[in-house]
């Protein structure tokens, strides 16, 4: 297979697109399609202050590649979770971050959740009613705050996050498959801030692949974590994933065009509801200032009060 834009041989061929590149070809075009995604979803500019959230997995370190190499002022936030169940899940994603921040010369900000609430994640999580167990409920809804509270309290205008297009479609599966018609408003490229607690959230990565990702982050020797948290065994999203991915061999493109169909009929109007949207009315936690949808403490604080008064 021949590169379409020099005749070199093609390090990707990417079927969806009927596109083979070469590995410079196919760098040049990552950097080319980011930046084009970037504009046509208003996501930021060249004067905003960036803040990308990284895991040490392929999508976030990319991500922060493709935004440094694209000029953009642009600083990482790693979030310790403490989780070092077998494998030191946390202290390797830490320390390929650190990496990646020293290579590129780059800000990385780092958070440990130990530190600013007394618990790791498998502690809170012990303590807490949420999740039955695994921790994943407790994760989000504290990395949620914590990477908000962060951006705000900083001055940033923005909050990246690597999710990519594999990623949004799982979540849009199950999301249609239960016909969850809050999150499905809820779900886009940019989530514009409704309340000044609450900050502006991109996803510049939302139409890749990840396989166009993984190739991105392998040809330009990016080293990342592979492990997954082993809380992750077993979760909905990779099951879903599995199966898109069967879909994808049969369909080649299917993921993108449901994914770009879902965000038309959005566009069109379809998932808004009757009068007002219901998504601009947020109220500010008494506690931490932060933006909740109930009258009182967010979720988050009140996750944390209950653990305390457990404690107690
Ligand atoms: Fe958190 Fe791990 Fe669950 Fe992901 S899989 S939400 S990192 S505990
Ligand atoms: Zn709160």
């Amino acid at each position: 297979m021949k590169c379409r834009r020099c005749g070199h041989k093609a390090s990707i061929n990417m079927r969806q697109h009927k596109l083979a590149l070469c590995k410079d070809h196919y760098l040049e075009w990552i950097l080319s399609q980011t930046e084009r995604i970037i504009g046509k979803y208003k996501m930021f500019t060249h004067q905003d202050q960036i803040v990308v959230a990284v895991s040490g997995g392929k999508d976030s370190l990319a991500l922060w590649d493709v935004l440094s190499r694209l000029d953009y002022n642009v600083e990482g936030l790693y979030i310790g979770l403490g989780i070092n169940g077998g494998i030191s899940y946390s202290t390797k994603s830490r320390s390929y971050c650190e990496e990646f921040a020293n290579l590129q010369k780059s800000k990385l900000n780092i958070v440990e959740i130990n530190k600013e609430l007394d618990n790791t994640i498998p502690e809170l999580s012990k303590q807490s009613s949420r999740g039955r167990g695994k921790p994943c409920s407790v994760c989000g809804l504290t990395k949620r705050h914590i990477m908000n509270r962060f951006a705000i309290d900083k001055g940033y205008d923005v909050l990246v996050t690597g999710h990519n297009l594999d990623d949004e479609v799982a979540t849009l599966f199950n999301n249609t498959l239960n016909w969850s018609t809050g999150y499905l408003q809820r779900q886009s490229p940019v989530l514009e801030s409704t309340h000044p607690g609450l900050i502006r959230k991109a996803k510049p990565f939302c139409r890749f692949y990840e396989r166009e990702t993984a190739a991105y982050a392998l040809l330009r020797g990016i080293q990342y974590i592979y492990d997954e948290c082993p809380y992750a065994v077993g979760a909905k999203s990779i099951y879903n994933k599995a199966l898109l991915n069967r879909l994808e061999v049969d369909r080649p493109g299917a993921k993108l065009s449901f994914y770009l169909a879902f965000l038309k009929a959005k566009e069109e109007g379809f998932f808004t509801q009757k009068g007002e949207s219901n998504i601009n009315l947020l109220n500010t936690c008494p506690s931490c200032g932060g933006p909740t949808t109930v009258i009182g403490e967010c979720a988050f604080c009140r996750m944390v009060t209950k653990v305390n008064q457990g404690n107690k």
